[in-house]
């Protein structure tokens, strides 16, 4: 099974760490830069990103997460989404910028104004169960960004070759689908010392 990383810093990577292992990974919290050494891939899961951010300067924590991400499989969800984002707006922030979309922070209002709602997906099966709480809102996505599912128009899970994204919490839900196609990349993508130069092609 592959051995995921789970940024453990601030937010909800308990929830993550128990549906990487109900998606058949073994799940590892990732506290330091050393900790990131021979794991598969990595989730960096929900919470507030300009608190995590902060946390990441420490230790060399950002430069060591941009430098997995840009060549190992990384899962970013909501405020994991935003950090993963080529541009951040409103507020605007810095990134890891591994991922070719622009995204809106709290883009669908506040706390209460969370949402659980039902959306197709290109992952085969019934529609998925979304839950958002303060969701960003991915505005615009670049070529090499293929839409998985979408919420009023807009992006809610993408992929981006090694790079998977999603604004909602699927480690929430009982539907392991998205942590599987995750688990999928992981042992594809994970274990391959590739060369950051060229694209992956994803069939
Ligand atoms: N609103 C948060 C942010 O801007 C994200 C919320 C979440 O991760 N549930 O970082």
């Amino acid at each position: 099974s592959p051995r995921v990383g789970v940024l453990a810093l601030q937010g909800d990577y308990d929830a993550h760490a128990l549906a990487l292992e109900e998606a058949g990974a073994q799940a590892v919290a990732v506290r330091l830069p050393t900790e990131l050494f021979e794991l598969d891939a990595l989730v960096i899961p929900g919470g507030e990103s300009s608190a995590l951010l902060k946390l990441m300067a420490r230790d060399g924590l950002f430069d060591a997460l941009r430098d997995f991400a840009a060549k190992k499989p990384v899962f970013g969800t909501c405020a994991g989404c935003i950090l993963l984002a080529r541009r951040v707006v409103a507020p605007k922030q810095p990134s890891l910028g591994v991922l070719d979309v622009t995204v809106e922070r709290n883009a669908y209002g506040r706390q209460i104004e969370s949402a659980i709602l039902r959306t197709p997906t290109t992952l085969g099966g019934e529609p998925i169960e979304t839950v958002y709480i303060r969701a960003p809102r991915i505005m615009a996505t670049g070529p090499a960004v293929e839409v998985l599912a979408m919420r009023d128009g807009s992006p809610v899970l993408v992929r981006q070759n090694h790079v998977l994204a999603s604004t909602f919490h699927p480690e929430l839900t009982a539907d392991r689908r998205v942590h599987r196609l995750f688990c999928t990349m992981a042992m594809e993508y994970g274990r391959i010392d590739r060369d950051l130069t060229r694209p992956i092609d994803v069939a």
